[in-house]
């Protein structure tokens, strides 16, 4: 049997850490989608492309030069592994902009159906849901308010040694937040089949647990799928 599971949710909800997790505990793959948004996103910082006046043109050469795998929850970019580069603020202020673009939402969302096909994998994003993955077999949108994800994501990032201000690091979520939740291509909304848990006052174990009680109560004791991912 193949489960794929969709996660969802605004930045600083913990999406990544459980998604990582519930994926290592199942034994299967995980693709995070937000990173692939971010590799673009470099890119465009990198050659000093403007996402407000690039033509269609130029981001379909853009992406034939462009090839994404899945190798171990490993993503690669034209071979190399994506790294810490695209976790950079600047990175952060960009990515929205450059993930409201039709044709970049298009390329990446058929990369990641592509990435998803034929095994069991946790897929965390923003339109997983909605548009990736419509008929995953279980759909989670992790909620918080913007205070306490700033507070984790100003934790995280002092913790890797950047030097930012909690005021910065609130500004640039409620700015995503706004672009995610209003751009018009696949906004950032729950699907109307999700389950919606409200991570405020929940540790990550919590959110695991939740999930897997989720799990249980839907499939049976899935104790371990173990199917695809040969990585350890
Ligand atoms: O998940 P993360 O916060 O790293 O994602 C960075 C940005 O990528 C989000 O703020 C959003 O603009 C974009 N994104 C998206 N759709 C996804 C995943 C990420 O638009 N499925």
């Amino acid at each position: 049997m193949k489960i794929r599971i969709a996660i969802d949710g605004p930045a600083g909800t913990g999406k990544s850490t459980v998604a990582k997790k519930i994926a290592e505990k199942l034994g299967i793959d995980y693709l995070d989608t937000g990173a692939m948004y971010r590799a673009i996103a470099k890119i465009f910082l990198d050659r000093k492309l403007n996402p407000d006046e690039i033509s269609e043109k130029t981001l379909e050469e853009l992406f034939k030069e462009i090839k994404f795998d899945l190798k171990c929850e490993k993503l690669y970019l034209n071979g190399k592994p994506l790294g810490d580069e695209i976790r950079n603020p600047e990175v952060g202020k960009v990515v929205s902009k450059v993930a409201s673009l039709k044709i970049v939402r298009e390329k990446l969302t058929d990369i990641q159906k592509r990435l998803s096909e034929n095994r069991s994998i946790v897929v965390e994003g923003r339109d997983i849901g909605t548009v990736v993955l419509p008929n995953a077999e279980l759909k989670i949108f992790l909620t918080a308010s913007a205070t306490e994800r700033a507070k984790r994501r100003f934790k995280e990032l002092i913790s890797k040694g950047l030097k930012i201000s909690f005021q910065e690091v609130l500004d640039e979520i409620l700015q995503r937040d706004k672009l995610d939740s209003s751009r018009e291509v696949a906004p950032l909304k729950p699907a109307e089949d999700s389950i919606i848990i409200n991570t405020d006052n929940l540790t990550i174990e919590q959110v695991v647990e939740k999930i897997f009680e989720i799990l249980n109560s839907k499939f049976g004791r899935l104790v371990s799928i173990n199917e695809t991912n040969n990585c350890q």
